[in-house]
């Protein structure tokens, strides 16, 4: 995880880094550095905390600024977030400079062989490893960067993205990756280079996203020169014209990106399914769905592969996929799914879904499932990220930048797109019948609606907020299509209040999670008058016999439900397949409510990153 960013050209780098820096925050924040070169001097300032607290600290020095230069905001995974392993690294010579976001794997006896040759380390990184063997490799062979770089990364086992630069040859940077995505900003007389294309968004929309096992020499006033690290052969760099825009990835107005993105929610829903579904002519048409029907119609079962939030929407799509379209579904944690040598067949379609297309755990399971020959459909929002390349086919979410931390609109927009998919299965099965179906489309039309009302709970969520901002855990519990919402309720809660939620099948509170109500347990239950309704409110009435506290979701209009519970939201009403697109909103507000109240940072919690490209 962590962001990089890199600029040269004519402007000054260090308001270039610093903003790309802010931008990439999302990646990793936990240490930050930055690196510039003047035309004679290299300067590093770098330092434990966020990008402002860089700020603070490099503007200590009057002198630092330079047309070169590159940043780093880190997530460690090697080396507490201190100010020593915060990137740049340098070499030994402290000539090179490295950024580097992934994982060494095999820095350990690489380590030791540099020792022994007589280098020391200053940081626990295994990137100032990575950039002492680069020097290494320059010295013995007295060779130009960019090779000792590709000679370098041949011995390397693991992941990255990096960027290096050697204070000799000023007017280059020297990019590659494996596993964690890079991307190169073409500009007039200038380049970029970023995790991703938001810190160069208003500067060129044209740039280039390095594939797996490819480096760049990016160098001014040249063209850029892509090779394949492990042979050497030249690539034909595709130039993508980028869709996004700055307004898209700012604040908006409001005051955490999480809020912004809860409120996108009614537009990008309507962006997912905008040109698939066709209400009017009763059709769905989704290019990665009908290219290779066959293989979804064959399919003798449907393994979903997702982490986080993404396997929560699979969960969702479980229950959809197997009532519609009547075909058997697993959910898998890619990362179970990766190590425990799953059964593949050919005849399965494994559905990854992952918001920035980049989680490493998903990539890896993707590989696994191609290898033992299984198509692999990709549910992802970032265009052109790995995992829409890795994949046989896909379809995109259009959620646009999700810049918050806690995935809101991302679950959604993933729901929305599995659901389309669904019913385009179940039309072609002939699972569904053709009123259902319309009745469907049109549901599904009217969800942004529906959304939009849902989001005038903000002001009850908030009020509830107040009343519970300091309890120590939380219960989530929800039935059938509500399961997975209760999960993902449990998640958002803890992910960014840390308070300790968890959330379960409401029926399954007796098997154990009853022990822990008392009158001091607040516990949200997911009850809109549809499914399985009866026995939630029986539910209800469990928890109310031991005095907790319950904070009930239900559909407008509800009377039984209010005259048990200590709170109700009003959600409107929908098909049981289609609530969790409803009943998630409100839970999504409370989470935000408490955490603010609590002075959390919301955006960027701790310990987390957005994008998470290490196992
Ligand atoms: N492994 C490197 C470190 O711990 C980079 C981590 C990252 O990608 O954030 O510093």
């Amino acid at each position: 995880m962590c962001g990089i960013v890199g600029y040269i050209g004519k402007r000054d780098a260090y308001s270039i880094v610093i903003k790309g820096l802010k931008r990439l925050e999302y990646r990793g924040y936990d240490s930050a550095g930055i690196m510039l070169h003047d035309g004679k001097e290299l300067k590093v300032s770098k330092t434990k905390g966020k990008v402002t607290d860089l700020e603070e600290v490099s503007q200590k020095d009057n002198n630092f600024f330079g047309s070169i230069g590159m940043g780093h905001t880190r997530w460690a995974t090697h080396g507490v977030p201190n100010d020593v392993n915060s990137h740049p690294h340098l070499s030994n010579s402290g000539n090179l400079a490295i950024i580097h976001n992934g994982i060494i794997e095999n820095y350990e006896p690489l380590k030791k062989e540099l020792i022994k040759r007589g280098y020391v380390f200053h940081s626990d990184t295994d990137t100032e490893v990575l950039i002492n063997l680069i020097e290494d490799v320059q010295k013995k062979e007295n060779i130009k960067l960019g090779k000792a770089v590709q000679i370098a990364l041949n011995q390397v086992v693991g992941a990255y993205a990096i960027a290096v630069f050697d204070k000799n040859k000023p007017d280059e940077i020297i990019v590659a990756r494996l596993g964690s995505p890079l991307a190169i900003g073409i500009g007039d007389g200038e380049f970029f280079v970023a995790s991703d294309a938001s810190p160069f968004i208003e500067y060129t929309s044209n740039a280039i996203y390095l594939e797996d096992e490819e480096m760049a020499i990016v160098r001014l006033h040249k063209p850029i020169k892509v090779r394949k690290i492990k042979d050497d052969s030249l690539v034909d760099p595709y130039v993508q014209e980028l869709k996004m825009n700055l307004e898209q990835i700012e604040k908006g107005g409001y005051d955490h990106f999480m809020m912004k993105e809860i409120y996108e929610q009614p537009n990008v829903i309507k962006d997912t399914y905008r040109g698939r579904l066709l209400a009017n002519k009763g059709i769905i048409q989704m290019a990665g769905v009908e290219d290779n029907l066959e293989k979804f119609l064959n399919a003798e079962r449907i393994i979903i592969v997702a982490c986080g939030t993404s396997w929560h929407a699979g969960l969702v799509a479980e229950y959809i996929f197997e009532e519609f379209a009547r075909i058997p579904v697993e959910v898998e944690y890619a990362s179970e799914f990766r190590y425990r040598n799953p059964i593949i067949n050919k005849k399965d379609v494994v559905v990854a879904i992952s918001q920035s297309g980049e989680t490493a755990d998903t990539l890896a399971a993707i590989k696994l499932a191609k290898e033992n020959g299984a198509f692999v459909f990709g549910v992802c929002n970032v265009v052109g990220s790995s995992i829409s390349r890795e994949t046989d086919a896909g379809a995109y979410t259009h959620a646009g930048p999700e810049i918050g931390v806690a995935s809101t609109k991302a679950f959604t927009t993933q729901i929305t797109v599995l659901t389309l998919i669904a019913l385009r299965l179940a039309k072609a099965k002939g699972t569904m019948s053709n009123s259902d179906f319309h009745r469907y489309l049109l549901e599904l039309e009217m969800i942004p609606e529906k959304v939009e009302e849902a989001l005038e709970t903000n002001e009850i969520a908030k009020k509830i907020a107040n009343i519970y901002k300091d309890s120590p855990n939380c219960l989530y519990l929800g039935r059938g299509y509500n399961f997975p919402v209760a999960l993902e309720g449990a998640l958002k809660l803890k992910e960014i209040s840390y308070i300790h939620a968890e959330g379960y099948p409401a029926a399954e509170m007796k098997h154990g999670p009853i022990a822990l109500i008392d009158e001091s347990m607040p516990v949200v239950v997911i009850a809109p008058k549809m499914g399985h309704y009866d026995k939630v409110v029986s539910n209800i009435q469990e928890i109310k016999s031991r005095s907790g506290k319950i904070i009930a979701v239900v559909t407008k209009g509800d009377t039984q439900v209010r005259d048990l519970a200590d709170h109700v939201i009003e959600i409107p009403e929908t098909s049981d397949a289609l609530s969790p697109l409803l009943t998630t909103i409100p839970l999504q507000l409370l989470s935000y409510h408490i955490a603010v109240m609590r002075g959390c940072n919301v955006d960027q919690p701790r310990n987390l990153a957005k994008s998470v490209t290490v196992e």
